[in-house]
C-alpha cells in the first residue's frame, strides 16, 4: 500500500509499503478520509527532523477485525480517537480518565504508517462508530474534540463574554461552542488576513472580530471592559495579553504550542493574582467526547463542511499541503480524501 512520510521543511515521500498482519485485538482500517492538523503544519515546517509518518485525524472503513475483536466488524464506519486512556490507571479507577493518556493508541506504536495512506491497524480501543454522516464531516471529530475540550476547560458560563484567540478550525469551532455554551458576547481575534477564517467566525455567530495586526488586545473596548473568559488557540505568546484583559474572577484556558524559546512566557502575577484570574491547560490527550461531537455535527451545532477549504488525493499530498500553506486568505482546513 502506499504511505505518506514528512520532513521539515515541506518535504513530503509517498512509498509503496507492506502492511503487517494484525494481532487479535487490532483492526485494519481503510483510510477515507484524513485532516491536516497544524501539529502537521509544524511538524513539515521544522518539527520533523527525520523522515516521519504522519496524520492523526482519520476517519474511515474497517476491512478486517482480530479474532478478539468485539466492539467493531468488517464495514463499520469508524472515526478513530488518537489516543485513549488506560482502563487500569489509578487516574481512570478513581474517575479520572482525562487524566490518563497511556492506553491504547496508534501514534507510532508498532505502526510505520500513520493516516495519510490507504491504510492504518489501530488498537479495537480507538474505533467509534458512526453513521449518517461523510468521512469528511467525520475527519473534523477529531479536532473537534480538542475545541471541546478547550470550552470545558473554560468552564463557560450563561451570560459570559468569552474571547477565542486563534481563528484556526479548533477557535473557530470552539467560539461556535461558546455561543452555543450561552455565552452573551463571543469575540474572536485572528490576523486581518486570514479573512476566510473571519468571514466564517461571523457565520459561527461571533459578535465582533478583533485584527490583532491592527490593534492590540489590550487597546481593544470590550463591552465589559475586558472578557470573562479566553480561549487561547495561538502560541504561548498571546498568553500575557490573554490575562491582561480577563475580567474579575475570569478563565484563561489556552492551547498552543511552540518548541522555541518563545514557549516561555512572562506575565504580571500581581494583576492576576489581585484580579483572581485562573490560567488552565487544555490538551485532549487523551481524546475524549467523539460520541458528543459527532452528535454536534449531525444536529447541526457545528457546521464541519464549512470548515474545509481544501481537499487532496493521497498521491497529490506535496501539493495538497504547500498549496494549503501558501493560501493564507482561503485556507481554513485541508483534508485528504480516498475515493
Ligand atoms: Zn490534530
Amino acid at each position: 500500500m502506499k504511505a505518506a512520510y514528512v520532513k521539515a521543511p515541506f518535504q513530503f515521500d509517498l512509498r509503496e509499503v507492506d502492511l503487517r498482519q494484525i494481532n487479535a485485538d487490532e483492526v485494519l482500517i481503510k483510510v477515507k478520509a484524513c485532516g491536516v492538523c497544524g501539529h502537521d503544519m509544524i511538524m513539515a515546517s521544522y518539527g520533523a527532523t527525520e523522515w516521519q509518518p504522519f496524520g492523526h485525524e482519520i476517519s474511515g472503513v474497517v476491512e478486517k477485525a482480530g479474532a478478539v475483536v468485539k466492539n467493531v466488524k468488517p464495514g463499520d464506519r469508524v472515526v478513530l480517537e488518537s489516543g485513549t486512556f488506560d482502563r487500569y490507571s489509578d487516574n481512570s479507577r478513581n474517575g479520572r480518565v482525562d487524566l490518563d493518556n497511556k492506553g491504547p493508541n496508534f501514534w507510532l506504536k508498532d505502526n510505520d504508517t500513520m493516516g495519510f495512506a490507504e491504510y492504518i491497524i489501530v488498537p479495537n480501543e480507538v474505533c467509534v462508530k458512526f453513521n449518517g454522516l461523510s468521512f469528511k464531516e467525520t475527519s473534523i471529530i477529531e479536532p473537534l474534540g480538542v475545541s471541546l475540550d478547550l470550552a470545558t476547560t473554560a468552564d463557560i458560563k450563561l451570560n459570559d463574554d468569552v474571547l477565542v484567540i486563534g481563528l484556526g478550525p479548533i477557535g473557530l469551532m470552539a467560539l461556535r461552542l461558546a455561543r452555543a455554551m450561552g455565552a452573551r458576547k463571543v469575540y474572536g481575534a485572528e490576523l486581518s488576513i486570514a479573512s476566510a477564517r473571519i468571514d466564517l467566525a461571523m457565520k459561527f455567530d461571533a459578535d465582533e472580530i478583533i485584527c490583532t495586526d491592527k490593534i492590540r488586545l489590550e487597546d481593544y473596548k470590550f463591552a465589559r471592559g475586558g472578557v470573562d473568559r479566553v480561549l487561547v488557540t495561538a502560541p504561548p505568546k498571546t498568553i500575557p495579553s490573554a490575562i491582561s484583559i480577563c475580567n474579575v474572577g475570569g478563565i484563561v484556558a489556552f492551547l498552543g504550542i511552540d518548541y522555541g524559546p518563545e514557549g516561555n512566557v512572562t506575565f504580571d502575577s500581581n494583576v492576576f493574582h489581585t484580579k483572581k484570574l485562573q490560567l488552565r491547560s487544555s490538551f485532549a490527550s487523551p481524546a475524549l467526547y467523539f460520541p458528543r461531537c459527532i452528535e454536534l455535527i449531525k444536529s447541526g451545532v457545528i457546521d464541519a463542511n464549512a470548515l474545509i477549504t481544501h481537499t487532496f488525493k493521497l498521491e497529490d499530498i506535496a501539493e495538497g499541503i504547500t498549496g494549503f500553506r501558501d493560501d493564507r486568505a482561503k485556507g481554513i482546513k485541508a483534508i485528504m480524501e480516498a475515493d
